[in-house]
């Protein structure tokens, strides 16, 4: 058994091997100390012959599911050996072979996945300077493609779907493993399987790909090959991927990685989740496959005006059937998730619960197609028409199934009554010679005259009576003597036997049958696959729709008009994440277009600068998801990317030198906005000393000035509102603040013009910096001021330079020039302010 042990780890190396042995799964060696490990689960050991003693663990059959849920999502493999020969049957050892791999992107089993979530399995390759990404969710049957150059863009890519897995070829090794540091995925090498377009060609029965807009990416069809060849390795029957979409990267809006974390669209930056994002405010989705979908749309906005315009006005028109929309809604959350139970019975995994979910969804629908017909137009129009009701199918299901079936198909029950004659026959044998046995207890007790006799069940020998000591005179002659206990002998009679072999041949036979039985039932929704799957896709698109139209309704959106014209006009914009905290939000303004193309924010650290670049970011956001926005109104022209760089101070943990990583961002900025694109940077600078800071950000707002993207720039450096007269297309607003006495007073107000003071101060005071520390401040603060040349006169680049250098004061005063008061905690000031004090 070891032997067959050793072989299947072979076969299969990387993986935790599961051995079927009797009632458990039994793991050796060096996969029991892990697996005990990891399941908390004991530690034992079997001998091996001459070898010793070999570590082993074991799960029990029936509870594998929970274990093997445990160790897939602690990122393992696990192939499952089993016995492919009845033991009646077996001469010797059984044998035993791997039948099904388990990993995060082929655990299809109900609860192993994510349900809001795809399970997708990533193939990466590279054939000379293209580079290819697949992706397969074995789940719902979904295969994609994308072929491109640059490797950046595919990580851009991986990091927008974030694939359960990562499959590469050799070639593509040192990319997939900076690829697995950032996203924290288990990534394996595998070679590109040989023939690539065959072997494609013949899981979508094709014969070409061209079809499919693959023919001409060879590195594209390598990487899909590669996930395809992983997914079939694990046992999965994938009849159900019928198709593949090859896609190119430029239909979509393209969101780098480090846009997509700060704008938080699905991943919160705090923890990971969705909590606060801008999903989650946007997710009123009533099924799992709607939420799936809205989260694709969130992360991949199009560039398609009509495509946009039509998810919009199907939102207009589920906003102005409210009860249309309410009844839908009302359908759609006692709907399960077809996609994935279609996948599960085309992967012949799904259970009996899994057909009679379905079972239940489909007959639901002609209810849905008729709440939806008041409101049908255009696109409602056309999701109606690809809603199939799969009657026949429903009306199977709801003869062949029990009204609950059991959670598996081992012990039976999962069939109805009067479905199938021979299996109703079995079973009423089995139950009358239950019933028999049952009654013989008292049949027995009045024919011997023992009162105290009992039937008993064991497995050594089955059905028994049972007399007590002190009656033994009293037993028949017919009873056959098996067993002797402490205080009673246990007998058998002929009789006993006959009806229990009844029984249990009854039983045994009825199972077998009900098991076949509900597997021709799996694979008559398998054969159904393609079309079940399309309406499920309908649904779900229905759902994102009714969904995102039930967002505008809750939070006040409205629908953005998508115009030709290269402007951005948002009138009182509010950002949807921080409105929802609860406290009264204050709604702002904004208006670009060619002649104001890029505005300086300034104000105090406080004031609600990071949350207005950012509203206009996830306004732009949303509406090229196709949703409403929460703005009064919004009029604007597609953009093609939207790049953030905010809030330089998360990434220290990672080891990369905050400075660093804001000059990388802003590289990729500055080499790849468009006039087209929405640019929105945060602070840029602060990394370094101030004039550095200064220098950079200066410069860079001149290039982006002359690029001609709609840039918004917060900053903290008031020289640059000189630029203003300087640089056509430049303007200045600030977040305005009111000064009460000593107090500052946020407004939240964004207007023109542009702030002179930082109020850092007031800030450290609010913060309970004790009033001796902030009377000095203000001292120092205004010989800074009075002293510093290059803020009062608003610099050309040059005049930075030459102060920086040209400078002879004292050290204290070099430092305090250098010192980034805004940027220094509160105990850092103080810390700082001690120091300088002895210094000087
Ligand atoms: P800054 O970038 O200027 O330091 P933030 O944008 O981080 O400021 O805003 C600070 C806090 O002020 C936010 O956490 C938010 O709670 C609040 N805030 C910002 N803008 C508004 C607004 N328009 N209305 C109400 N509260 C706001």
């Amino acid at each position: 058994m070891l032997q067959q042990y050793a072989r299947a780890k072979e076969q299969h190396p990387g993986a935790l091997v599961a051995m079927r042995v009797g009632d458990f799964y039994e793991f050796y060696g060096e996969d029991a100390e892990e697996a005990a490990r990891l399941l908390e689960i004991t530690l034992t050991g079997r001998e091996d012959g001459g070898a010793g003693r070999v570590a082993m663990a074991g799960v029990p059959f029936h509870a594998v599911e929970k274990y093997l849920a445990r160790l897939v999502k602690l990122g393992r493999r696990v192939a499952l050996c089993e016995q492919v020969e009845d033991p009646k049957k077996a001469k010797g050892l059984v044998r035993r072979e791997v039948v099904r791999v388990l990993s995060a992107g082929t655990a299809l089993e109900d609860g192993m996945t994510p349900a809001a979530e795809n399970a997708f399995v990533a193939g990466l390759a590279k054939q000379g300077k293209a580079w290819g990404l697949a992706m397969l969710d074995s789940s719902t049957g979904e295969f994609l493609a994308v072929e491109a150059e640059g490797e950046a863009l595919l990580l851009a890519e991986l990091a927008r779907l974030r694939p359960a897995e990562l499959i590469h070829s050799p070639e593509a090794a040192e990319w997939a493993e900076r690829a697995q540091i950032g996203l924290e995925l288990p990534i394996l090498e595998r070679p590109v399987p040989m023939e690539p377009a065959m072997r494609l060609e013949k899981r979508l029965r094709a014969a070409s790909l061209a079809g499919f807009g693959l023919d001409d990416k060879p590195a594209a069809c390598a990487a899909a090959a590669l996930a395809l060849a992983y997914a079939e390795e694990s046992g999965l029957c994938l009849d159900h991927v019928g198709a593949i979409s090859t896609y190119s990267l430029s239909e979509f809006m393209t969101l780098d990685s480090a846009t997509r974390r700060s704008l938080e669209i699905t991943r919160s930056m705090t923890d990971g989740s969705r909590r606060n994002t801008l999903l989650e405010s946007a997710d009123e989705t009533r099924t799992a496959m709607g939420a799936r979908l809205l989260r694709r749309w969130l992360e991949m906005p199009l560039l398609d005006r009509a495509a946009l315009e039509q998810r919009h006005g199907a939102i207009a028109r589920l906003i102005d059937h409210a009860l249309v929309r309410g009844d839908l809604r009302d359908d759609l959350k006692r709907l399960g998730d077809i996609e994935r139970l279609v996948g599960r019975a085309s992967a012949g995994l799904a259970s009996p619960r899994d057909l009679a979910a379905l079972r239940d969804s489909l007959l639901r629908l002609p209810e849905l197609e008729d709440h939806l017909r008041p409101a049908s137009l255009e696109r409602l129009q056309e999701l109606r028409e690809e809603i199939d009701l799969h009657q026949e199918l429903a009306m199977s299901l709801r003869n062949a199934l029990a009204e609950t079936p059991p959670a598996h198909t081992r012990e039976g029950g999962m069939l109805a009554k009067g479905f199938d004659l021979e299996l109703d026959k079995l079973r009423s044998l089995a139950k009358d010679g239950r019933a028999y046995i049952a009654e013989l207890e008292a049949s027995e007790r009045e024919r011997t005259g023992i009162e105290r006799l009992k039937v008993g069940f064991n497995s050594v020998f089955g059905y028994y009576l049972e007399v007590p000591k002190a009656r033994l005179a009293s037993v028949p002659e017919t009873y056959i003597r098996k067993q002797t206990t402490a205080n009673a002998e246990r007998y058998i009679t002929a009789e006993l036997k006959e009806h229990e072999s009844a029984v249990l041949g009854a039983e045994e036979k009825s199972i077998a049958l009900e098991q076949e039985l509900f597997d021709r039932l799996r694979r008559k929704v398998a054969a159904e696959a393609p079309g079940l799957l399309k309406t499920a896709r309908a649904l779900a698109e229905l759902d994102a729709l009714c969904g995102l139209a039930e967002a505008a309704v809750i939070h006040n959106w409205t629908r953005p008009e998508i115009t030709d014209a290269n402007v951005l006009e948002i009138t009182d914009g509010r950002h949807p994440v921080v409105e929802a905290q609860g406290a009264r939000f204050v709604p702002n303004s904004l208006r670009l277009d060619e002649s104001r193309r890029l505005m300086i924010l300034t104000g105090p650290n406080m004031s609600g600068k990071s949350t207005y670049l950012r509203q206009a970011a996830l306004i732009v956001l949303l509406a090229q998801a196709g949703s409403f926005v929460p703005a009064s109104s919004c009029r604007m022209g597609l953009c093609d990317r939207i790049f953030t760089r905010i809030g330089a101070r998360d990434e220290l943990a990672l080891g990369q030198s905050t400075f660093m990583v804001e000059m990388v961002e802003s590289a990729n900025i500055l080499n790849n906005a468009t006039e087209r694109s929405l640019v929105v940077l945060d602070e840029v600078g602060r990394g370094t000393s101030t004039f550095d800071g200064l220098a950079i950000a200066w410069a860079m707002v001149e290039h982006l000035a002359r690029a001609g993207a709609k840039t918004l720039f917060a900053t903290h450096y008031h020289q640059l509102n000189t630029i203003e007269a300087q640089i056509s297309g430049v303007f200045n607003c600030r977040v305005s603040v009111e000064e009460v006495g000593d107090e500052v007073v946020w407004t939240h107000r964004v207007l023109p013009g542009g702030a002179d003071r930082s109020y850092g101060v007031q800030v450290a005071r609010m913060a309970g910096i004790p009033g001796v520390v902030l009377d000095r401040a203000r001292e120092v603060l205004a010989d800074l001021e009075g002293s510093a040349a290059p803020a009062a006169v608003g610099p050309s680049m040059k005049t930075v330079q030459m102060t920086l250098f040209e400078m002879e004061d004292p050290a204290v005063v070099q430092e305090l020039r250098a010192l980034d008061v805004e940027g220094l905690t509160p105990v850092q000031a103080l810390v700082k302010l001690e120091e300088l004090k002895r210094k000087a």
